[in-house]
């Protein structure tokens, strides 16, 4: 038997609750995993609640990402013992996820977890960092550099935008973070932001111009939000958009784009191709200072999920929420 976060729907209201199942209750796949973390992600917080229709069928196990080691394995890469990460491929959505003590997937999924990292770590970067992490890239294989000027990133003291707002920081670059919790402001200047701004400045309709400065912008609002920053790029500026924490609509104007040259690109993590996945792990090694990691990190075990899935919802939570799922 091992412990697990489940959600039921039946003729029961939908409901999520901690659980314990049998081992042969198990999805099919071709590798086992003792799970030693997992973490509370946005979507995993939206599956839990049941406030968007994350969860394609039930019972399922949320949990869109988990680290651990390999229990059993018919997987010619895999062998028993080795240290894994799992970022995505549906899983917590259409395939039984992390929020549990074992998960079985199929070994495609899997990356090697970094040497550098321990399951914890891995974890308290999570998809939500290793998302950070593709929206950095995306802005440099555009051509954004330290020198190209200052990168905004919204949500700040949310977890993509504080694994963000790190390692820009120590990249070099000149971050302005948004925020609507002005108590973080020192947060999010610990973790390396050059000054903080409060989010109501781009949360209302505004101009479709405005005044030029940011080179580049990682944002995972939506909204208005998204339409405010994409209109005071600069010329050729870059905008990474992963989010919708403030909405699924973009209500803008193509002027940016045709008038400024601005490049807005998607970043999507869940299917986002195993060697880009790798170069993400590699780079936040290198450019992920690890000792920032206890700053933006809380830690919960497997009981405590259910409650702060609501208030990660309603933007209570500081950076990233890690589950310790053996305890
Ligand atoms: P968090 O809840 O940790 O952070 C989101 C932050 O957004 C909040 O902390 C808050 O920041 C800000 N925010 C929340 N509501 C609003 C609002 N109404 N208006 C403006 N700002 C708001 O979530 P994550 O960082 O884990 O995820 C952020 C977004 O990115 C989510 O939409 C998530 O689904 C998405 N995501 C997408 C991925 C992909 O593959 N594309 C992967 C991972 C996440 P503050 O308090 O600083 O204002």
């Amino acid at each position: 038997m091992f412990k697990a976060i489940l959600i039921e729907r039946d003729e029961r209201p939908y409901r999520a609750g901690l659980t314990e199942l049998n081992e042969a209750q198990l999805p099919a796949g071709d590798v086992t995993v003792r799970v030693d973390f997992s973490t509370l992600n946005y979507k995993d917080a939206l599956a839990i609640t049941g406030k968007a229709p994350v969860v394609r069928h039930f019972p399922m196990v949320p949990g869109i990402d988990f680290a651990g080691s390999v229990q059993e394995s018919e997987n010619s890469s895999y062998r028993v013992g080795d240290r894994v990460v799992l970022n995505g491929w549906g899983v917590g959505e259409q395939h039984w996820g992390g929020l549990a003590q074992l998960a079985r997937v199929k070994g495609e999924w899997l990356i090697p977890l970094p040497v550098e990292f321990t399951a914890r770590q891995s974890m308290a970067i999570g998809t939500a960092g290793y998302t950070a992490m593709l929206c950095v890239i995306a802005l440099e294989r555009h051509g954004i550099a330290p020198d190209s000027g200052e990168i905004l990133v919204t949500g700040a003291a949310g977890g993509v935008g504080s694994v963000a707002v790190a390692v820009l920081a120590k990249l070099g670059f000149r971050v302005v973070a948004v925020t609507g919790r002005a108590a973080e402001a020192e947060f999010l200047k610990r973790l390396g932001a050059a000054e903080v701004l409060d989010r109501a400045v781009f949360a209302s309709p505004g101009k479709p111009l405005g005044k030029e400065r940011w080179a580049g912008a990682i944002d995972v609002v939506g909204n208005h939000t998204l339409v405010n920053v994409c209109a005071s790029m600069r010329y050729r500026g870059v905008v990474a958009a992963c989010g919708l924490a403030g909405g699924l609509d973009f209500p803008a104007t193509v002027a940016p784009f045709i008038l400024r040259g601005v490049t807005l690109v998607g970043v999507d993590s869940v299917m986002c191709p195993r060697v880009d996945r790798l170069e993400a792990w590699r780079r936040l090694t290198q450019d992920l200072d690890v000792t920032k990691l206890d700053l933006l990190t809380e830690e919960i075990d497997l009981s405590q999920v259910i409650d702060r899935a609501a208030g990660l919802l309603e933007g209570r939570v500081r950076g990233r929420l890690v589950v310790d799922t053996r305890r």
